[in-house]
């Protein structure tokens, strides 16, 4: 079932770009014209496919959470797992931030363009409240430590991440006293986890509305004017996940490229679809288990990984606070291009799995370094689309890191074995 399911749903996007192409030479805007209902309709069914995505997202994350701290704990591997994870999580980032900066030098995006072709743009747009770093680490803690119930309602992924940690642990510190609990979250976790196979049965549907309506809507003259930015930046997003991340799996986990790419494709491309890696957070989690993780590792890493592993962000905000810079004929120096990559990482960090969130944490990368708020603007219009494959990118770092944690922590499990 699974394998023609991952066929149909590579099949739904083929034809989703295609039939939005179609849409797109029709009137769109007019809502009574066969493109117009054709839009609204492809808008209600990708609402119905998103909206059980997200449905699912935070009881999931919950459960997955708890039980994966739970079992790891108790066999005594969360200690490597969690090391693991995080080394995984800066070693993956810190490249795709070098990626970023390079292929910004490399071809000089933004030179030769004239910034004030996007006065009126910048001009135009509301610049929100100054971000910087010491407000961004406030607001962090404001925002992320509170009642869990107003983080269940809120969606708050990361409050709720936290708050699951603290119940693993928890369970695990009262060795053996809060059984009745763990054994309602581990059911909890099975239950989730059949749903997302059933939402898998419409992802097809799904997946071709959201491909047909971003394809009919997008304005792609727009893309036009920063074509050149918009083709490094993309191309080098794509580098980093068809050569940098499988060369690390294959280096670090031992899984072939080819492989990976056959079984995690319906998360890929349900994360370009929606580019959202909260809401394709629950197929990452199948994908992951397809590919041989264990429910406790991809539990325990993928939910993590949504929220603080995002490479095609970080990537893409390192490149594009140099596009800006070139754009308005500054030259920032190496230490400000290092300030650049050490925000950006704190950007991707808080950057939430949801449609350009990069762009809102963005801003703080620019101040960092001087540039103004505005000049966001110029990227905005033309952000859904590079939004695909960043997520795409984003999603695909954690599935990867999940496999290379399940390889080491099997590796431990054989030494140990061998030993006794
Ligand atoms: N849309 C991205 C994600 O969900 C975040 C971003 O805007 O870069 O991973």
């Amino acid at each position: 079932m699974w394998k023609s399911l991952n066929t149909q749903i590579f099949l739904a996007a083929i034809l989703g770009l295609g039939f939005g192409w179609l849409l797109s030479l029709g009137d769109v805007g007019d809502s009574a014209s066969w493109a117009g209902v054709s839009v609204y309709v492809l808008g209600l069914i990708s609402g119905v496919f998103i909206g059980l995505l997200k449905m699912l997202l935070i009881p999931l994350i919950f459960c997955s959470i708890v039980v994966g701290v739970a079992n790891l704990q108790a066999i005594g591997r969360f200690g490597r797992v969690w090391k693991i994870t995080l080394l995984c999580f800066v070693t993956t980032t810190t490249c795709a931030l070098i990626l970023g900066l390079a292929c910004a030098h490399l071809f000089d995006t933004g030179k030769g363009l004239d910034i004030t072709l996007f006065q009126d743009a910048m001009a135009d747009h509301q610049a929100p409240d100054t971000l910087s770093p010491s407000a961004f680490f406030s607001n962090f803690i404001q925002n992320t430590l509170i009642n869990p119930f107003k983080a269940f309602t809120e969606g708050n992924v990361l409050s709720v991440v936290i708050f699951a940690l603290l119940i693993g642990a928890v369970i695990v510190a009262g060795r053996g006293q809060f059984d009745v609990v763990h054994g309602f979250f581990q059911q909890g976790f099975e239950m989730m986890m059949k749903l997302v196979q059933w939402v898998m049965y419409i992802a097809p549907i799904g997946i071709f509305a959201l491909l047909a309506k971003l394809v009919a809507t997008s304005d792609f003259a727009v893309l036009g004017s920063l074509a050149k930015f918009a083709t490094v930046v993309t191309g080098t997003t794509i580098f980093h996940g068809l050569v940098v991340l499988p060369l690390l799996l294959w280096l670090f986990g031992r899984i072939s490229p080819w492989r990976f790419f056959k079984v995690a494709r319906p998360a890929l491309i349900t994360a370009f679809a929606t580019s959202s890696s909260s809401a394709t957070m629950p197929l990452s989690m199948r994908c992951a288990q397809e590919l041989g993780v264990s429910p406790q590792v991809s539990g325990f890493v993928i939910p993590l990984g949504a929220q603080l592993n995002m490479d095609g962000t970080a990537l893409y905000e390192a490149a594009a606070a140099l596009f800006i810079a070139n754009l308005m004929g500054l030259e920032l120096s190496l230490t400000q291009q290092i300030i650049v990559c050490l925000t950006a990482m704190l950007a991707s960090l808080g950057a939430p799995g949801i449609p350009s969130a990069g762009m809102v944490t963005m801003i703080m990368v620019l101040q960092s370094v001087g540039l103004p708020a505005e000049a966001i603007a110029i990227l905005l219009p033309i952000d859904r689309l590079l939004d695909t494959v960043r997520t795409a990118v984003n999603v695909q770092g954690d599935m990867m890191i999940s496999a290379v944690v399940q390889h080491h922590v099997e590796d431990t499990d054989l030494l140990e074995q061998r030993a006794t």
